[in-house]
């Protein structure tokens, strides 16, 4: 990065990304300019955060409530959020909102040529063929946030001679527990996560490890992987934040304590690093132990559902994204089991008539006519 100051804006900047890309930005305020904040209901933080960092815009996401600051236009909802990507002015968006509506602004960005720093998976899983088709014709760079794919985003030198990807995956909350006791989980153990702090939807995909499904369909069309090279293993320390397997058979990982400050970092400022929030220093011999398992596929169907819909491919991830979100949704308002996820997902794939290769208008309807019908089994 030159002495020009990079301008970013962040979607979702009161969330648990959001939040932490600006104390990442804080610590190189020399580098960043910031255009635009956006929140969904959060206005207080959202206040908090615009009277700090004097963006231009700030965007609600619903124009019922009010927010209104002396310089800073206020925009409302996802055309606000489009008309933020649609600002030329950025040179980078963060796209940090949850869920589905991360889709919409990301693919306003590409079609303006804007780089975006992506942490909202499910954008890939609802549209990575077209997504990234798009950043390539557009000369878009996308740099990916999530940890494992910022960690074999740090790791590939030459992807043409990669021979597998190696996710890692904490094993969330039910690791050591039994079967029966994740099935009857209550919301708050779903959310106990052992190792990170994130947001709700996150967290909840972290405890049935559909977390770690749309993980593998996002490094799929990230790094253009077939699945059979995309492999899971359980690391409960998450110390190694995934690896990739060269012809060779040589292994390079990403390691470091666990924070999402650093691929935060690593993916705003990229190609260039800074100190910025550094992590202490790593110390093997403090660490002392790594543990390994393969994932247990049966206490964790949803793992091989998501691998199955990445394999059928076309709008089968479409499909899978809406229902596992909708189904997250009611469990979150405690009207189904955390089991029933993963039955109401794998009821919706089942019936599911896939598209190979669907239009955008044909997966904003495959979206929507999931939502429904996954909602008529609560
Ligand atoms: P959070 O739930 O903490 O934050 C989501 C953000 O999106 C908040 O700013 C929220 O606003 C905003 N938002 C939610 N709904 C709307 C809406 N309808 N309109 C406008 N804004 C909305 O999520 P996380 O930060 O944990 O995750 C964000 C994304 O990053 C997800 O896709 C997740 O999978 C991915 N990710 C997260 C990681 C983490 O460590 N947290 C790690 C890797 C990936 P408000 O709170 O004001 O309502
Ligand atoms: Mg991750």
């Amino acid at each position: 990065m030159n002495t020009k100051k990079r301008k970013i804006s962040i979607l979702g900047s009161t969330g648990s990304i959001g939040t932490q890309a600006l104390e990442v930005i804080e610590k190189l305020k020399d580098k960043f300019e910031i255009v635009a904040l956006s929140g969904g209901s959060n206005i207080k933080l959202l206040e908090q955060q615009a009277l700090k960092f004097r963006p231009k815009y700030v965007c609600i996401g619903n124009n019922d409530d009010k927010l209104e600051l002396a310089g800073i236009k206020t925009l409302y909802g996802n055309e606000g959020l489009e008309e933020i990507c649609s600002n030329k002015e950025n040179d980078i968006i963060l796209v940090a909102v949850s869920g589905k509506i991360g889709l919409k602004p990301t693919l306003k960005a590409i079609e303006n040529g804007i780089d975006i720093a992506l942490a909202n998976k499910e954008t890939l899983v609802m549209a990575g063929d077209i997504v990234m088709q798009k950043a390539k014709t557009a000369g878009v760079n996308i740099i990916p946030v999530d940890s494992e794919h910022c960690a074999i985003h740090q790791c590939i030198k030459d992807i043409s001679k990669v021979e597998k990807l190696i996710i890692t995956a904490s094993g969330g909350p039910f690791l050591n527990k039994t079967t029966e006791d994740m099935k009857n989980a209550t919301v708050t153990e779903a959310l106990a996560h052992p190792r990170w702090n994130m947001g709700k939807k996150i967290t909840v995909d972290s405890a049935t490890l559909m977390n770690k499904g749309l993980e593998i369909i996002e490094a799929h069309h990230l790094f253009n992987m077939p699945y059979d090279k995309i492999e899971v293993v359980v690391h409960p320390q998450s110390i190694i934040h995934s690896a990739i397997e060269y012809v060779d058979g040589s292994v390079i990982a990403q390691i470091g304590l666990p924070s999402m400050h650093i691929p935060i970092q690593y993916a705003i400022t990229y190609p260039k690093r800074f100190e910025g929030i550094k992590s202490k220093s790593f110390s093997f011999s403090e660490i002392a132990r790594l543990d390994f398992l393969a994932p247990d596929y049966k206490k964790f169907p949803s793992l091989e559902l998501a691998y199955n819909a990445g394999k059928q491919g076309g709008s089968a991830t479409t499909c899978l994204n809406a229902a596992n979100e909708e189904a997250v949704f009611a469990f979150l308002k405690n009207k189904i089991r955390l089991y029933d996820i993963y039955t109401i997902t794998e009821k919706m794939m089942a019936t599911h008539q896939i598209i190979k290769n669907p239009t955008l208008d044909e997966i904003f309807e495959i979206d929507k006519e999931t939502r429904i019908k996954t909602q008529e089994l609560f």
